[in-house]
């Protein structure tokens, strides 16, 4: 319910900014709330920063910036009164580049924009890389078949799951505990993406995507691969450690049991 009020909220910004002729309210991963949500704050502020002469777009500034300010209440309401669906929050917890890393078939692999790197297409027949993979988005685009997919979809598609096997498979991965999860710690696939995760040789490309990164400009993007690059090395730490993932109580309640699935 909740949900569909903050949705609403978002119809009525996206017809506003329409009639404004700005571009600004693309839906990169369909219909998914929070995807929308983060596209939208990242625009507004990129849009913001980009101002040249403040004072003359007085009024449009001040717009710009009410909205950047609604857009984070709405992101605070969103995140501490709903039932966010575990698939979105494993999809936040995981590394995209990891999963991808896991399978990768070539030993050249080359640095992307400002928070990601390039390999072989998984999903189609090709000799020169073109896979991007943003790790501050989660995010895997092919710029030669066009295949397109966060952790959840890359799991389903890669090892042919559905979303329900996805969602348990990546829990077990990345330790996060989930009532009732079927899969078991000593599953082939369970094993396979964790040798990758603890491999020195990913270790050594995080660090190489991280030790670029901190040189850029200090923007959003930049802030979020940091602590998204950081988030990772974590990960690995924890499990290492064998710990489980520690859940902020806020949200406790919303992830400890699985979904129901139709
Ligand atoms: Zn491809």
């Amino acid at each position: 319910m909740e949900n569909e009020l903050l949705y609403e909220e978002l119809l009525y910004f996206e017809k506003l900014v329409t009639d404004l002729e700005i571009e600004l309210f693309a839906k990169p991963y369909g219909q998914d709330f929070f995807p929308i949500l983060e596209w939208n704050l990242r625009n507004i502020f990129k849009l913001r920063r980009s101002m040249k002469d403040k004072e003359e777009n007085e009024f449009y500034f001040n717009w710009l910036n009410d909205l950047y300010k609604r857009f984070i209440s709405i992101r605070d309401i969103a995140y501490a009164n709903c039932n966010i669906p575990l698939g979105y929050y494993l999809n936040e917890q995981a590394s995209i580049t990891h999963l991808v890393y896991t399978n990768n078939k070539c030993s050249n692999i080359k640095l992307y924009s400002d928070s990601g790197f390039i390999f072989l297409c998984q999903f189609h027949q090709e000799k020169t890389p073109s896979l991007g993979v943003r790790e501050n988005f989660g995010h895997g685009y092919c710029f030669g078949c066009g295949s397109s997919f966060h952790a959840v979809q890359y799991l389903m598609e890669f090892e042919n799951l559905t979303y329900q096997e996805a969602i348990q498979l990546l829990s077990k991965i990345y330790l996060i505990d989930i009532y009732g999860n079927p899969v078991q710690e000593n599953d082939p696939l369970v094993l396979k993406y964790r040798k990758s995760l603890l491999s020195g040789d990913f270790k050594s490309l995080l660090e190489r995507g991280y030790s670029r990164t901190i040189k850029r400009k200090d923007t959003y993007e930049v802030q979020n691969s940091i602590q998204k690059f950081e988030h990772d090395f974590a990960t690995i730490e924890r499990i290492k450690r064998h710990g489980h993932i520690p859940f902020d109580n806020r949200r406790k309640k919303y992830f400890l049991r699985m979904p129901e699935f139709n």
